[in-house]
């Protein structure tokens, strides 16, 4: 999968467009997964509001913090693969899931909404992915469009059975 060539390196000045678009399931299964122009938009977008992120918390801890993200855009096929919600932001290249340097997922998540609640971010949905994985959990953040119709909803993702259950607000020893 390779990136085609009017399409640029980075995305923003911290998030590159490989970083936003690969995934080991794509590249396992041989399927490209390149965005097209109005994805790539999207992408951007979201890179846009992870550099938010980024901003604030470097500036609030006085270090530098990475924020690593580990899916960005998934085609219909990988998002299928990975069980991917049939809505998922992913696929319009509006959701981002990710964590950051220094902290656990549900520390990261507490940042996020605090930044929502100062009026310094707007997302659609922010979800702390399975906290009772430790290390294996995550967080995801979703856009609409343009920022338009975001619902600012926070949601805690747990395992129940084989069961993904949603349950309101940070949850972060939900089990
Ligand atoms: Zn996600």
């Amino acid at each position: 999968m390779s990136k085609p060539s009017t399409y640029p390196t980075k995305l923003t000045p911290n998030f590159s467009y490989r970083e936003m678009t690969r995934s080991n399931t794509a590249i396992r299964h041989g399927i490209d997964n390149t965005p097209n122009p109005t994805e790539l938009a999207n992408l951007i977008y979201t890179a846009e509001q992870l550099e938010k992120v980024r901003a604030y918390l470097n500036d609030k801890h006085k270090r530098p913090i990475g924020i690593m993200v580990s899916s960005g855009f998934r085609n219909e096929r990988v998002n299928t693969l990975v069980n991917g919600s049939k809505n998922s932001a992913h696929k319009l290249g509006l959701a981002a899931d990710c964590d950051a340097t220094g902290f656990t997922s549900s520390t990261f998540a507490k940042e996020i909404v605090e930044m929502r609640d100062k009026g310094l971010i707007a997302f659609d949905q922010l979800i702390l992915e399975y906290p009772n994985r430790g290390d294996g959990a995550w967080v995801h953040i979703g856009f609409k469009k343009d920022g338009k119709g975001q619902r600012n909803q926070v949601l805690t993702a747990v395992k129940r059975g084989k069961k993904t259950v949603y349950l309101q607000g940070l949850q972060e020893n939900a089990k």
